[in-house]
C-alpha cells in the first residue's frame, strides 16, 4: 500500500483519480483549496479510512510522508484561470516547486498534469511531443500556458539536478461527470445550456477544433504513466485523437437532448428548443488541436476507448441528474 498525494483532489479529474487510486488499494491524501473544486466530488469518500482530505493551497509549503504525488492543482477552465491570472501562474510555478521539494525531501515520485496548451495555437498538426509550441507569452491565456510550461521546466530541472523521478503528461480536452455546471468549458457549457433549453453559445464561427477525451480513458492514461520505468519522464500526450469543430460538438449535443430527457422519464422529449448562437471569439483561442498519441500507444499500450457520442450520453445523463 502506497501513500499517494493528489493535489487538486476535489476537482473534476482529481476526484476521479482519488477513486481509482483507492480502488488500487492505496492510501490517498487529497489536497485542494476548493477554488474550482468541490467537497461534493469527494463526499462519498468521507468515511473511507484510506482517504484523507486537507484543505490547503499548494502555494503554501506542505510536509507529508508520501511515496507518489499527482500534481493536478490548478484552475483549468479559461474563465476561472483568467479570473486571477497572477494566482494561476503562481499555482503552476510556486505550487509545482513546492510539490517537487516535497517529492525530493521524501524520495517520492511526481506526476505533473501538464496540458495541450503548452503547444499554444499550434502550427504543427496533430501535435507531437517534440513540437515546442506557438505560445503568446503576454496574452490572456499566458498565465496558464506559460505557467504550465514553467512547471514542465521545473520538473525536468529537478530530474537533472536532483535525480528526481518525474512524469509529465500533457492532457488534451477532457470532459465528463463531476465537471462543475458553471465550469465554463465548452462541453459542460453546451450540455447545461441544452438541458435548460437555453441557446448554445458558440464562440466565433465554431470552426476551431478540439479533440475530446472521456475522463475514464484519461484517468487510465494518467495512472499508467505513473507506472512507467524510472528513466521515463515524457512528456507524453494523453487525449482522444478524434477531432471535431466546436460547431459539430454543439450539433451533437442538441441531437442527444431528446433521448437524455426521455431517459430520465420526463414527458415532452421532442427536439431541443435550444438554438445555436454565436458570441465573440476570445483572444488567442487556438484554431486547431488534436493529439498525436503514438508515444502513449507505444509506452503505455493505451488508446482511448470511449468515443464522443457515448461519452456525451453519459455526461448528459449526469448533468440531467443534478
Ligand atoms: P478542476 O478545476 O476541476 O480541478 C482543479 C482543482 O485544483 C480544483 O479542485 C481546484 O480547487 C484545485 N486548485 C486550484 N488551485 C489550487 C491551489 N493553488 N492549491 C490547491 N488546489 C488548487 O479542473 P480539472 O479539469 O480537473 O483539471 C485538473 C488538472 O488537469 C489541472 O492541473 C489542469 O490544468 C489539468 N488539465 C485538465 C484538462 C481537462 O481538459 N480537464 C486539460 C489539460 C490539463
Ligand atoms: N467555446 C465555445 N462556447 C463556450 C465555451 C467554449 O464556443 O461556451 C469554445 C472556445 O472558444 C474554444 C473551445 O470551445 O474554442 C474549447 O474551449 P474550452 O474553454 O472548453 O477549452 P480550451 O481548449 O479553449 O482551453
Amino acid at each position: 500500500m502506497k501513500r499517494v498525494l493528489v493535489t487538486g483532489g476535489a476537482g473534476f479529474l482529481g476526484s476521479h483519480l482519488c477513486d481509482r487510486l483507492l480502488a488500487e488499494g492505496h492510501l490517498v491524501i487529497a489536497v485542494d483549496n476548493l477554488h474550482t473544486g468541490s467537497l461534493k466530488n469527494i463526499e462519498h469518500l468521507a468515511q473511507n479510512p484510506h482517504f484523507e482530505f486537507i484543505e490547503q493551497d499548494i502555494c503554501e509549503p506542505l510536509d507529508l510522508q508520501v511515496d507518489e504525488i499527482y500534481n493536478l492543482a490548478c484552475p483549468a477552465s479559461p474563465i476561472h484561470y483568467q479570473e486571477n491570472p497572477i494566482r494561476t501562474f503562481e499555482t503552476s510555478v510556486l505550487g509545482t516547486r513546492n510539490m517537487l521539494l516535497l517529492a525530493k525531501n521524501h524520495g517520492a515520485k511526481l506526476l505533473q498534469a501538464s496540458t495541450s496548451e503548452v503547444y499554444g495555437d499550434p502550427q504543427v498538426h496533430p501535435q507531437v511531443e517534440s513540437y515546442w509550441g506557438h505560445v503568446n507569452p503576454i496574452g490572456i491565456r499566458s498565465c496558464y500556458d506559460e505557467g504550465k510550461r514553467g512547471a514542465e521546466t521545473l520538473c525536468f530541472d529537478f530530474r537533472r539536478v536532483h535525480g528526481l523521478r518525474v512524469k509529465v503528461v500533457r492532457i488534451f480536452n477532457t470532459y465528463g461527470p463531476r465537471m462543475h455546471p458553471q465550469d465554463g468549458r465548452v462541453v459542460s457549457n453546451f450540455v447545461v445550456q441544452a438541458l435548460k433549453g437555453q441557446d448554445l453559445t458558440v464562440y466565433g464561427q465554431g470552426q476551431q477544433t478540439r479533440s475530446f477525451c472521456y475522463y475514464s480513458d484519461l484517468i487510465e492514461g494518467i495512472y499508467l504513466s505513473m507506472q512507467t520505468p524510472d528513466d521515463f519522464s515524457g512528456p507524453i500526450n494523453l487525449g482522444n485523437p478524434h477531432e471535431f469543430t466546436i460547431l459539430e460538438l454543439a450539433k451533437k449535443v442538441l441531437e442527444l437532448v431528446p433521448e437524455t430527457v426521455a431517459g430520465s422519464g420526463e414527458a415532452g422529449s421532442q427536439a431541443s428548443v435550444s438554438k445555436i448562437v454565436h458570441r465573440e471569439l476570445p483572444a488567442d483561442d487556438p484554431t486547431q488541436r488534436r493529439p498525436n498519441i503514438s508515444l502513449a500507444q507505444k509506452v503505455l499500450d493505451w488508446t482511448p476507448q470511449v468515443e464522443l457520442d457515448e461519452g456525451l450520453r453519459k455526461t448528459m445523463a449526469y448533468f440531467k441528474s443534478l
